[in-house]
């Protein structure tokens, strides 16, 4: 389980709820806090207790402060190391009949060591993104139950205002504003405080490049309205499932596919619609906002490499015809000369601008669709499938 303050404590809990069992949790960082040779024997202790309650959920939360990758030898590095060895090993010794079941999470998932990644260990992951609109509009309902709210605090104003917090974050928010209402001699917490507390976080937050403005919310909402679009008056491309602005990992959003079979064969036509969904992003924001982002580059990447595999490995070319051009390897691209070398570049460029033309009249035939549904992900930051589908049932 990753991303900081999402709730990740309250999930484990909420697990061993439903399954109506017990919980044991625990810290990386306290098995690290310790004299040498304590760390692993603390370890062993936790599992000795889960095996005599079992069954029982076992949660360690920040693994990472045990589970980095191993490394040198040296003094409390060893010690680490040492914990996790131990760690392993009592993972590993598990009966089949035992009724342990380890949650472990982190907000760094790639230092973990890869040996705690492999079958039986931690064998299944849950990434966990940052709460939508609705999400953080709960969350806050949940986190003000205990306070003093003035009649004029309006949550959910509040939950548009706060796109990429997390739990904890709005939970820091509201803490903030009940000090800010005290500061102020407020009897209860104002919609003023609330803003204020949004903005001293906010603050603390841009830093990390981690609030979305207006600017990039409207651009990101257009890029990805721009893909499902267009994907929708492409006959060989897939449903649109889901399409959302939240930011998640890198990308500032992502349209989502319906994947219905599994195809052993793609034709030529698949591959140049694909082609021209990808290049929907790109060309949403050029028509509507008369710019262009960075936001496109992983698109174009793909979209480029299937143009080169379209020529260069399926031989599916009018102009270079059915040949296999292994053209990572200079020897053999030498035996067909400089001539066909330059085709190869042309082709590929014809196949990405065509795709990129294409992308941007079927955005210029559609662009009422392309607005409403650009303006339903600004509003809602998610949308599903239904809601999506709903938009163009009324322009049938
Ligand atoms: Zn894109």
């Amino acid at each position: 389980m990753v991303n900081l303050g999402t709730g990740k404590t309250l999930i484990a809990k909420a697990i061993a709820g439903e399954a109506g069992v017990p919980f044991i949790s625990m810290s990386g960082s306290e098995f690290i806090e310790m004299f040498a040779g304590l760390g692993a024997s603390r370890v062993r202790k936790l599992f000795e207790k889960a095996k005599k309650m079992a069954p029982c959920i076992i949660f360690i939360d920040e693994i990472d402060a045990i589970g980095s990758r191993r490394t040198s030898n040296s003094g409390a590095e060893s010690e680490n190391n040492q914990t996790l060895n131990q760690l392993l090993v009592e993972m590993d010794g598990f009966e089949t009949n035992e009724t342990v079941i380890v949650l472990a999470a982190t907000n760094r998932p790639e230092m973990l060591d890869k040996a705690l990644l492999r079958p039986g260990r931690f064998d299944r992951q849950i990434t966990i993104p940052a709460p939508d609109l609705n999400g953080r509009f709960e969350i806050l309902k949940l986190h003000s139950k205990d306070k003093k709210l003035s009649d004029d605090v309006d949550l959910k104003a509040i939950a548009g205002d706060t796109a990429g917090f997390t739990g904890a974050e709005l939970s820091n928010v509201l803490n903030e504003a009940a000090i800010i209402a005290t500061k102020e001699r407020h009897e209860k917490i104002q919609n003023e405080d609330i803003e204020n507390a949004v903005r001293k976080i906010t603050v603390g937050l841009e830093k990390h490049n981690r609030v979305i403005s207006d600017k990039d919310k409207k651009l990101t909402a257009y890029h990805e309205a721009g893909h499902a679009v267009i994907s929708r008056f492409l006959p060989t491309q897939e449903d649109v499932k889901e399409i959302s602005i939240i930011p998640r990992g890198v990308a500032g959003g992502y349209t989502m596919y319906k994947t219905t079979e599994d195809k052993y064969y793609v034709s030529r036509t698949e591959l140049l619609e694909k082609m021209i969904a990808l290049m929907g992003g790109r060309a949403a924001e050029k028509l509507v906002l008369n710019e262009i982002s960075t936001g496109a580059s992983n698109d174009l990447e793909v979209a480029t490499g299937i143009a080169r595999d379209i020529i260069t490995i399926y031989g599916m070319s009018d102009s270079l015809g059915p040949i296999s051009l292994k053209i990572d390897q200079a020897y053999e691209l030498e035996l067909f000369g400089e001539e066909v070398i330059n085709e190869v570049g042309n082709q590929i460029r014809m196949l990405i601008d065509n795709s990129y033309v294409t992308a941007q009249k079927i955005l210029n035939e559609h662009r009422e669709e392309l607005d409403r549904v650009a303006n339903l992900l600004m509003e809602k930051e998610k949308i599903t499938a239904e809601e999506f589908d709903k938009i163009f049932e009324e322009f049938n």
